[in-house]
């Protein structure tokens, strides 16, 4: 079979669904199936050669029914318009499945970053908000990191926005770095929010995550951020890592500590003492009671599917699994935390920078969790028995209760 792979057709047809089992009408979907606004813009600059290179960056502004969009930017050679726009439809379902006051939005740059001089990559990140000041602003819409830009890059960011606005305004981005008004906690809050649902779903299924086995398809902030706090909060045993260049196994479990040590210094988690080299295409078909996928979309397909032998998964990245996969999933039995739901920790920190940042006034990081923990064990119980209501998968159950929210801020609101 083929399937259609491409991220904003993958999105809009998990729409078409919900709005099915909803029974919403097909105006209904079509006003939801389309970003408000989408903006492309192109960034010249002078490179360190001497070179000038363009680049092409987006942000797209999904729905602002609810509040400011809002989402992150991915800095990435395979970036496109259909995954930015598809982007920004998850982060609505996002925001509105944790109930933070908030819109989806998603922005990117096509590039390489890794091959790019620190000089470089500040010039990028300046000219990219000049291009983009007019439609973004703290109660407009406010990004975050994702794929490959970090507290650094937002640190420039803020302050270029502030260089145009001439005054001080920390809310116009999150995931900043702690001396510029970042929150404590907000760096490894993807992680721990996934954690949090974890911890929900294992209690769910009787699985005792002392010695549980867990994988993890990328090694990036999420996903070592994951497995580090599985392996030292809950004793799970880290069966298998991977990162963009391959993955490592080793039966009896890895230090997930000494995985980061290792990448850090060599750029790849592979060659770690005591493991063997695998490829992250087996990763996912290991024999685990936990899979984590935490780097890049469509990773489970109809091709692997079929495959995989765990309890549950956790979708810390955006998008890695198909409708298709979905539905087998499903019928196998397998506890899916989907995407919107299991990340959700990350946008909802964000949104607390954003509160912080309004009051200036900080939180301690055992306040920020504890909110955290709150938000998200609320968002996974009521997802799961949504979706026990309308006897579909987890994905679905978000899905209702998303769209059921921003369809209900968009008719008090009076545009539908
Ligand atoms: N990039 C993260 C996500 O996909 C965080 C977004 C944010 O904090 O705004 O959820």
């Amino acid at each position: 079979m083929t399937e259609n792979l491409d991220p904003f057709s993958i999105s809009q047809k998990q729409l078409y669904e919900a709005c099915k089992i909803k029974g919403y009408d097909t105006q209904i979907y079509e006003t939801l199936s389309v970003p408000e606004r989408f903006v492309e813009v192109k960034i010249t600059m002078k490179m360190d050669n001497g070179t000038i290179k363009t680049f092409k960056g987006f942000r797209s502004q999904y729905n602002t029914a609810r509040g400011p969009g809002k989402g992150g930017i991915r800095w990435h050679p395979e970036e496109s318009a259909s995954l930015v726009k598809a982007l920004s439809a998850w982060m609505t379902w996002k925001t509105a499945c944790v109930d933070i006051p908030l819109g989806g939005a998603k922005g990117g740059i096509i590039c390489d970053p890794k091959g790019m001089s620190s000089r470089e990559l500040e010039t990028l990140a300046r000219s990219y908000i000049r291009q983009l000041a007019d439609v973004l602003g703290p109660n407009v819409d406010v990004p975050a990191p994702d794929v490959y830009t970090n507290p650094q890059i937002m640190a420039w960011m803020m302050d270029e926005y502030e260089k145009i606005t001439r005054k001080h305004v920390p809310s116009i981005i999150t995931g900043k770095p702690l001396p510029l008004g970042g929150s404590a906690g907000r760096s490894i809050a993807t992680a721990q929010g996934g954690v949090y649902t974890i911890r929900e779903a294992a209690k769910d299924i009787g699985l005792n995550l002392n010695g549980a086995k867990v994988a993890v398809q990328g090694y990036g902030n999420a996903g070592s951020w994951a497995a580090k706090l599985l392996h030292d909060e809950f004793g799970c045993t880290i069966i298998a890592v991977s990162d963009s260049r391959g993955g490592i196994y080793a039966k009896e479990g890895l230090n997930p500590h000494k995985a980061a040590e290792h990448k850090e210094n060599t750029r790849s988690v592979i060659g770690l003492k005591g493991t063997e080299e695998i490829t992250n295409e087996d990763l996912l078909e290991l024999e685990c009671d936990i899979l984590i996928p935490a780097a890049l979309e469509n990773v489970i397909t109809h091709e692997n599917a079929q495959n995989i032998k765990t309890k549950i998964i956790c979708e810390l990245a955006n998008g890695p699994t198909t409708p298709y996969a979905d539905d087998l999933l499903f019928d196998n039995n397998i506890l899916v935390i989907p995407d919107f739901l299991a990340n959700a920790g990350g946008v909802t920190v964000s949104y607390f920078e954003m509160v912080q940042g309004y009051y200036l006034y900080f939180w301690t990081e055992k306040e920020v969790f504890a909110a955290l923990d709150r938000v998200m064990t609320n968002a996974y119980r009521s997802t799961i028995e949504e979706a026990k209501k309308y006897n579909t998968h987890n994905r679905m159950g978000a899905y209702s209760i998303s769209v059921e929210r921003v369809l209900e801020a968009m008719k008090l609101r009076g545009w539908i």
